[in-house]
């Protein structure tokens, strides 16, 4: 990364989707697995914490970085990714390393 650009952890990331169904004024794009699934549901991250696993990130001014088909954690390389991450063996779902249970299915490693 940029030396320049400092990395500040925990930032309030708010909402962040691609589900606005055109109520919006500006032009956007359309979530691929949103269209892959024929739904409206999936998002980008929610309650200030990222949730989909095909998330990458946002370039500046305000653009999605989205990895779909393929897992964040399996594209982005070196520091792109702020913490160890790994799936969960049983549901699939990532998390943290350094959490010794699952917080999705509570499997304990
Ligand atoms: S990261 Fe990509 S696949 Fe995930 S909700 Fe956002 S636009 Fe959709
Ligand atoms: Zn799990």
């Amino acid at each position: 990364m940029n030396e320049k650009v400092r990395q500040l952890k925990g930032g309030h990331l708010g909402d962040i989707d691609l589900i606005s169904q055109g109520s919006v004024s500006w032009n956007q794009s359309i979530c691929p697995w949103n269209e892959e699934e024929g739904v409206n549901e999936h998002r980008c991250a929610v309650k200030y914490t990222s949730i989909c696993k095909y998330f990458c990130g946002i370039k500046y001014l305000d653009t999605i970085l989205c990895s779909y088909p393929y897992e964040n954690i399996d594209v982005l390389t070196g520091d792109e990714i702020d913490r160890p991450l790994i799936k969960c063996p049983t549901c699939g779902r990532q998390h943290d390393t350094d959490k010794p249970i699952c917080q999705y299915c509570n499997l304990k490693r």
